[in-house]
């Protein structure tokens, strides 16, 4: 059997929109795919519960991933001025 990742005709249950959750948050789904996830979130307090706690999730790792590198870049011209000022004090 060929897996199929579409979603079936019609609307779609609470396993399907779960089954597409990560797919709806990522947007990696066509328009329709979209606004079906779309509308069973909008009648369903469960699954939207879900997509939210999975948004969160992703935004927070979003954001340590985007203080993580300023970091590493603020310490590499630390050292660099410190190698600097060293430079300057031997001449
Ligand atoms: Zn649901």
């Amino acid at each position: 059997m060929i897996p199929n990742r579409q979603m079936p005709q019609g609307p779609i249950d609470c396993a399907e929109a779960l089954r597409h959750l990560y797919r709806y948050v990522d947007q990696e789904m066509s328009m329709a795919e979209l606004l079906r996830m779309k509308e069973h979130l909008d009648g369903c307090p469960d699954c939207s519960f879900e997509t939210v706690a999975v948004q969160d999730l992703r935004r927070l790792l979003k954001r340590s991933c985007a203080e993580k590198a300023p970091g590493e870049l603020r310490d590499r011209v630390a050292a660099k001025i410190a190698a600097l000022r060293q430079e300057a004090a031997a001449h």
